[in-house]
This record gives structure tokens, C-alpha cells and sequence, in this order.
């Protein structure tokens, strides 16, 4: 390591910016998030920087720099713009053994400015001595998904209820307060906005002298997993797998998804084969709700959306029945990721005004939906598990009106490495699914455009052909 990292006290200390324009304010951007006094060294200042003069925030300094403005400071900043300027300035400042950082020079630097993840009073600071800055944001936006926005200010209410935790909670027992404070239902109230509660629930165990004997509440997140690529997952999905105890996962859930969760959460493989029954619904209702009410923190991932054909009504149901809390994350279905892979919105203005998640199949014993009533002039129909049912999709289409040229699209495995995709008309769509041996998982897009429908089909021969016949 060629340099130490650390976090200096800036409170009552003072920063000299050298220049006046963008590169100077964004240095000053990041100085104004500590207490120190920012003197601006320049001859003219920028809107912003003259607006921080204006409220005593920054002082403003125009004679020539020499080394007596910086024999004071904590630290520079060199950014005139003027890589020769920053240069012979940087010398000034570092003769006068002044820390200093210079602009998108740095050999000349003595100090590097990090990428930060800022939840005040919680920092972290990502350097790569100048080595790779692309590679730092990088890192910078995996920690950024890992700590909810207001994890700050929740750092800062427990640090304020130190000192109570000193006084009423015993030693042995502080450990696994503070491990129950941040991992546990104070922290996760905090994040969902009750405040009032975590600080409440933090409080009573204060009182009680130590983290509630359940050392968790159970609780049954139904955490949408997208459609494949792990990048697809909401921020919320991340946080709830990093948190999760245990997850029971499907049969569609890419194994990259699952290594978002911490590594010691027990993973559940509960994928059903369609129709196969090794894990019937009733089953995984049974085993999530009895994993909650051991006190774990349950995720439930599903493919997609868990609320799109994803029998979450059931598991709902299953964890109230059992006043178990239970939430849905919601996830992208794969009807919005299959039109996008196709660089295609699902609706196209003036073409189709509409779109109809459908299933291609039903439960055993329930009548299959009636594709062509739904896809009136004007609809995208998504069909959902819809390959085995390609013939009979395509007859009741084209039985109901819906024109033999409408534009069919099939997208295979969306966002994974095994994406394919099949274009085709509704009179092939059967022909294509049997001939391509269009695999699951595949939406199958059908559009039914409103133009198309305008285009009547002439209802009497040519007139040529009348002529000859
Ligand atoms: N809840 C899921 C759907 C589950 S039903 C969602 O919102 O996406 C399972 C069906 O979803 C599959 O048969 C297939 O039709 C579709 N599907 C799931 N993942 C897919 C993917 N990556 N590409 C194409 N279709 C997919």
C-alpha cells in the first residue's frame, strides 16, 4: 500500500481551494460536508462558488497564491483548471507541508480523494491510489445497493443511545444488542420509514437490558427475482437477501441471484417442474411458514413478478392464517423484459394501446382462458407458459378475427446467456414453435395492431381478374 487511509477531524480547520470554476466547486462540494472553513484562491469565482462566499460558507482570496495561504491548512485543493497553474501552485503549497490534492494529476498529489458511500455518520471510502477510478464507482455502486438510504441517520440515533446501552445493558449482553440493533427489527423498521417504532423497539430492550430473548420476528418476504440477469433485481430484492436467513427458491431463479445472499443464509431449492409434484404448493406454504415462526427472516424468491403467475395469493394467505407479517417485493416480469431484449416497447402508440399478461396454461380442470376474446385490435398479448399450447393459442386467435399476419414475437430465457429469439406471424406461430423447438421459458408477444385491422381485405376479386373470368 502506498498510502494510508484515514479520516481526519476537519471541525475548526481549514481548506484552501485553489481556482475558481467547476473543477474548484466540486472540490468544495465535497468539503462542505464536514465543518471546516474552505478559503477559495482565485481571481474570479463561479456563480456557485460566489453564492457560497455570499453566505459565509467560503472565504474568498484573490492576491497571488504563495506558500503563506496554505502554512495553516489541513489540506489543498489544486484545480484552476490549468494543469501548468495546478503545478507551480501545488509546489507553493506543498513547500509549506500542506496535504495536497491536485486535479487529474496524480504524480503530484500527496493525498487521493476516495469515492465515497455516504450515510453520515456512516462513510466508506474506496481508493485505488490513483490506479483504476472506473474500477472504484464500480465498488462504490455494489456498497451503495447494500445499505438503505437511511441507514445514516438510523447509525445516528443508536450512537445517540450509546451511552443508555452503556448504563443499563450489561457487558456480556452488548454485543448482541448492537448485532440484534442493525440486523433486526430496529433497523428494518427504520429502513421501511416507522421511526418512531425502531427507536420505540431499540428503547424497550434498552430498558429490558439487552436485545428481546427471540433474538428475530419472523418475517416472509415474496421477493421478485426478475427474469434472470441478476442486474434485473430491484435494490429492495438485494436488501432482503442480504438479510434473509433462509430462501426457498424455483426452478427459474438464476443461480447468479442467489449469490447476492450472505453466505451463510440456508438456500431451499422448492422448484416445481410444471405439473410434477415433489413440492406441491401446500408443501412450500408449510415450510415457509415454519421457518418463520422459528424467528427466521424468510425470502421466498420467485421468478419475475411474485404477484404474475406466481401463486403468491397462496402464500399470502398461508403466513396471515398464521399472523405471520409477510410483504411482496415486487420484481420485473418477464413480459417487460422480453420486449425490451427485443429493444421493443410492449405498446406501440396508435398500434396497440393495451397489454394482456396471459397464461398459455391453466390448472388441470379450469377452462383455458379465451386468448381471442382478450386480443381485441389494439392489444399485445404476453402469453405466459404459453409453448405447449402454441397450436391451440394460434386457432383461437385466428377462430376470433385476430388477422393471420398479426406479429408474433417469441423471446426464450430474456436476459439470460441463453436468450433466443423467434419472429414470425400468428399463422406460423405453431409451424415456429415446433420447427425452431421454441424451449420454456418463452413468452410469446402477439400483437394486435389497430392499423393492421383498417387495412380491409378487399371483399371482391380485381377488377382484371373479373374482366377475365
Ligand atoms: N412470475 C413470473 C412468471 C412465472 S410463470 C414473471 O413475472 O415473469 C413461468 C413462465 O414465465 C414461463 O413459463 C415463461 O412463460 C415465463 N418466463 C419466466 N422467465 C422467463 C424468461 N427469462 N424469459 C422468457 N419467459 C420467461
Amino acid at each position: 500500500m502506498k498510502t494510508f487511509p484515514m479520516f481526519l477531524r476537519m471541525t475548526g480547520r481549514t481548506v484552501v481551494i485553489a481556482g475558481g470554476g467547476e473543477q474548484a466547486a466540486q472540490k468544495a462540494r465535497l468539503v462542505l460536508k464536514t465543518e471546516a472553513k474552505i478559503v477559495l484562491l482565485a481571481d474570479v469565482l463561479d456563480d456557485e462558488l460566489e453564492a457560497l462566499v455570499a453566505t459565509g460558507r467560503a472565504t474568498h482570496c484573490t492576491e497571488a497564491p504563495t506558500a503563506s495561504h496554505f502554512s495553516d491548512a489541513a489540506l489543498a485543493f489544486i484545480a484552476t483548471g490549468c494543469p501548468a497553474r495546478d503545478a507551480a501552485i501545488a509546489a507553493l503549497a506543498q513547500a509549506a507541508g500542506c496535504t495536497t490534492n491536485v486535479v487529474d494529476q496524480p504524480d503530484l498529489c500527496d493525498a487521493y480523494t476516495p469515492s465515497i458511500v455516504d450515510r453520515d455518520p456512516l462513510v466508506v471510502a474506496i481508493g485505488t491510489e490513483g490506479a483504476a477510478p472506473v474500477l472504484a464507482r464500480q465498488v462504490k455502486t455494489k456498497i451503495e445497493t447494500m445499505l438503505e438510504p437511511r441507514l445514516g441517520d438510523f447509525t445516528a440515533m443508536a450512537g445517540r443511545m450509546r451511552e443508555a446501552v452503556a448504563r443499563r445493558v450489561p457487558k456480556p449482553a452488548r454485543r448482541a444488542f448492537w448485532r440484534w440493533a442493525f440486523s433486526d427489527a430496529p433497523r428494518r423498521l427504520h429502513a421501511a420509514g416507522a421511526e418512531r417504532d425502531a427507536a420505540k423497539a431499540l428503547k424497550d430492550a434498552i430498558a429490558q437490558g439487552g436485545a428481546p430473548g427471540t433474538a428475530t420476528e419472523g418475517l416472509i418476504s415474496l421477493v421478485g427475482a426478475g427474469p434472470g440477469a441478476r442486474d434485473l433485481l430491484t435494490l429492495r430484492a438485494v436488501q432482503r437477501l442480504q438479510e434473509a436467513d433462509v430462501i426457498f427458491y424455483d426452478r427459474l431463479v438464476d443461480p447468479d441471484v442467489l449469490e447476492l445472499a450472505r453466505r451463510d443464509a440456508e438456500r431451499v431449492f422448492v422448484g416445481k417442474e410444471v405439473g410434477a409434484s415433489s413440492w406441491p404448493q401446500h408443501k412450500i406454504d408449510a415450510v415457509i411458514v415454519a421457518a418463520a415462526r422459528k424467528g427466521q427472516r424468510v425470502v421466498r424468491l420467485k421468478s419475475g413478478d411474485p404477484g404474475i403467475f406466481g401463486r403468491a395469493t397462496e402464500e399470502l394467505a398461508a403466513a396471515r392464517d398464521h399472523g405471520i407479517a409477510v410483504e411482496i417485493v415486487p420484481g420485473i416480469t418477464a413480459a417487460s423484459a422480453s420486449a425490451a431484449a427485443r429493444g421493443r416497447s410492449l405498446t406501440e402508440r396508435g398500434e396497440t394501446d393495451r397489454v394482456i399478461f396471459a397464461t398459455g396454461t391453466c390448472r388441470a380442470g379450469d377452462s383455458a382462458p379465451d386468448w381471442g376474446t382478450l386480443c381485441t385490435p389494439g392489444t399485445t398479448l404476453a402469453l405466459y407458459m404459453g409453448v405447449a399450447k402454441a397450436a391451440e393459442i394460434e386457432a383461437n386467435l385466428l377462430a376470433a378475427g385476430v388477422p393471420s399476419s398479426a406479429e408474433v414475437e417469441i423471446t426464450c430465457s430474456a436476459s439470460t446467456p441463453a436468450e433466443r429469439h423467434f419472429a414470425c406471424t400468428l399463422s406460423d406461430l405453431a409451424e415456429t414453435v415446433a420447427s425452431e423447438e421454441v424451449s420454456n421459458p418463452a413468452i410469446i408477444l402477439v400483437r394486435h395492431s389497430k392499423l393492421r385491422t383498417e387495412v380491409i381485405a378487399p371483399t371482391q376479386p380485381p377488377l382484371s381478374l373479373v374482366a377475365t373470368a
